[in-house]
């Protein structure tokens, strides 16, 4: 009855999954010890981990750990050292 209505109901989903379509990237990126163009992955940060050093540590580690969880680290997928550039 309301072709209209129902179009701008349907429309943010579909844009909302072109963006995470394109915030996927996949470009490659060189990496040092492999001597080539490689693909990459981000490792999620182990929080639980990092909680234990941090009670170990008196809370010293805290600007260390919300360091590495605010870097994002880009790893290779062939031999896992850390890729630098973007
Ligand atoms: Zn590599």
């Amino acid at each position: 009855m309301y072709p209209l209505l129902e179009v701008r109901l349907v429309r943010p989903l579909i844009l909302e999954k072109d963006s995470i379509i394109m915030s996927k990237d996949e470009t490659l990126l060189y990496c040092s010890n492999c001597q080539k163009k490689v693909n990459w992955h981000v490792k999620p940060v182990n929080h639980s981990r990092h909680l234990i050093i941090a009670i170990c540590t008196l809370g010293m580690w805290l600007p260390a750990w919300l360091g590495l969880s605010l870097l994002k680290l880009k790893y290779c997928d062939h031999c896992e050292s850390t890729l630098s550039g973007d």
